[in-house]
């Protein structure tokens, strides 16, 4: 019987992809990237697949936020053959101010969190995602509330997948892994970081991607509401 869910922020409940990519179109827009690309699509794979890589090595704490956070706008850049750190480190400190205006919650996630506190589960966030901006989208979406908890990477110390992240949150919530239950969209950091900690998983497919070749102890929803029929 679980008494405390943890549950990932961006892509579970707030769509991180949706929100990102309209911020990101203003971006293009206003600072007339045309310039150095053929298409907003064109920009934003290149970005995309760079910022997908970078969030991979700073979870696995092999680089800064910083260099995170600068890197990401300055890579498509210098393959446009613009390699102008001052616009980069402009469009990354905009974007991210952009992007907490953004509101759009992931399908299924205020009413999953109504039936999760109609049940009477102590709710917390738990987030890699940047302290300036991840209170900022909580409080605007609409999802603060329902929280007992907020528990990011940056305020707690290590990051997850690393086991030591989810021992510091048992032991501010007063609770062993069996009385935890983690739900997350992202296998490296929600589900291996839930595995590593021994505390249950679901985890939301939100991609429909093939599990085939991955090896993973978690129930597998893809939509949200399936959550449901499950706690
Ligand atoms: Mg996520």
């Amino acid at each position: 019987m679980y008494s405390h869910i943890l549950i990932d922020l961006d892509d579970t409940l707030w769509d991180f992809k949706k929100n990102s990519k309209i911020a990101m179109q203003e971006i293009f827009n206003d600072y007339e990237l045309i310039k150095y690309y053929d298409s907003f699509e064109s920009f934003y794979d290149i970005y995309m697949a760079k910022n997908h890589q970078l969030w991979e090595q700073y979870s696995k704490g092999e680089i800064t936020k910083d260099f995170l956070s600068l890197e990401r706008f300055l890579y498509p850049l210098r393959i446009a053959g613009c390699e102008n750190i001052e616009l980069a480190k402009t469009l990354g400190t905009d974007f991210l101010y952009r992007t907490t205006q953004q509101t759009n919650l992931v399908e299924g996630a205020i009413e999953l969190l109504e039936y999760l506190k109609e049940k009477k589960y102590n709710l917390s966030i738990i987030s890699n995602g940047f302290i300036e901006v991840q209170y900022t989208k909580l409080r605007r979406s609409g999802l603060l509330p329902y929280f007992s908890n907020i528990f990011l990477s940056e305020e707690v110390g290590y990051q997850k997948p690393d086991i030591r992240f989810f021992q510091a949150v048992l032991a501010k919530l007063s609770t062993k892994s069996t009385e935890c239950i983690i739900i997350g969209d992202n296998i490296q950091t929600d589900i291996q970081g839930a595995n590593n900690a021994n505390i249950d998983a679901i985890f939301y497919n939100r991609e429909g991607c093939g599990l085939l070749n991955v090896s993973l102890d978690a129930c597998i929803v893809d939509k949200l509401l399936q959550i449901n029929t499950i706690l």
